[in-house]
């Protein structure tokens, strides 16, 4: 795969985060998934850099599984036509920063973002909240990380907020995509899914907006950026990674 780097000046109010809806429908995380981001949130503290390989990771994962699909259903391929994964760092001036990742993969419907990152189905992970619940330092749970793979809720190591707005592959069984947001804050016990306000503007796929903490900023700096897709996810994605950061 090939990674290519553009320097651009990015306008902020493009980039408006999803949040305003009247629709919005609430939902509990289920109680092991509660357990795992206080795990994540709290002693994984010294692996925060995992987060941007576990998310590109799930971007390559839904551009593949676009892709097969495609072999047998080819109207998946509708709504964007292009198969790759953009990462844009966003600084403003008033505002927090931000990085978004985006990729045009398979996308989730509304069902599948409430089931997909609100539940926890992946065998050994009772397994693994027992084990690093008991470890007492954070290297133990650190290696756990390895073993197990933390995915989604590693965003919770960098971000305060969480939106993930998503368009499902058009299909029989989704004839009309509509574009959904999931949204949760690092503090709370439940997460909100609702109708996108800015309406379909993905096409097809998945975008992730991660409202960073405070304290990692430094992922804004285009070398920090750079070197950690070059380290962790330049040579595991079969998909061109666009990287976008501010001048
Ligand atoms: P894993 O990748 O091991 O299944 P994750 O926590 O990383 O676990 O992701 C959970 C699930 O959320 C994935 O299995 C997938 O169904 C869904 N998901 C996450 N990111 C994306 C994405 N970018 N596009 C489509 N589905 C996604
Ligand atoms: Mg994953």
């Amino acid at each position: 795969t090939y990674v290519l780097f553009g320097l651009t000046l990015l306008t902020p109010s493009v980039f408006a985060s999803p949040d305003a809806s009247a629709d919005k429908q609430k939902h509990d995380y289920q109680s092991d998934v509660a357990r795992l981001r206080k795990i994540v949130i709290n002693s994984l503290y010294s692996h925060k850099d995992v987060f941007l390989r576990e998310l590109v990771s799930n971007a390559n994962d839904a551009l593949e599984k676009l892709r097969l699909t495609a072999l047998t259903e080819k109207e998946v391929l509708g709504g964007a036509e292009n198969l790759n994964i953009t990462i844009k760092a966003v600084k403003e001036e008033d505002g927090p920063g931000r990085i978004i990742i985006t990729d045009t993969g398979i996308g989730m419907t509304p069902e599948e973002l409430t089931k997909n990152l609100g539940t926890l189905a992946k065998s050994g992970t009772t397994e693994f909240l027992q084990k690093a619940e008991t470890s007492a330092d954070t290297a133990g749970a650190g290696n756990l990380i390895g073993a197990f793979g933390l995915g989604f809720y590693s965003s919770f190591l960098v971000a305060d907020h969480v939106y993930v707005s998503s368009v499902a592959a058009k299909s029989l069984k989704n004839p009309e995509p509509t574009q959904y947001v999931f949204s949760s804050s690092a503090d709370e016990s439940s997460f909100e899914v609702y109708p996108d306000p800015r309406g379909n503007t993905l096409g097809r796929g998945t975008e992730i907006t991660l409202v960073l903490k405070d304290d990692a900023l430094e992922y804004l700096e285009t070398l920090r950026l750079t070197d950690l897709i070059n380290k962790h996810s330049s040579f595991s994605s079969s998909f061109p990674i666009y990287l976008f950061t501010q001048r």
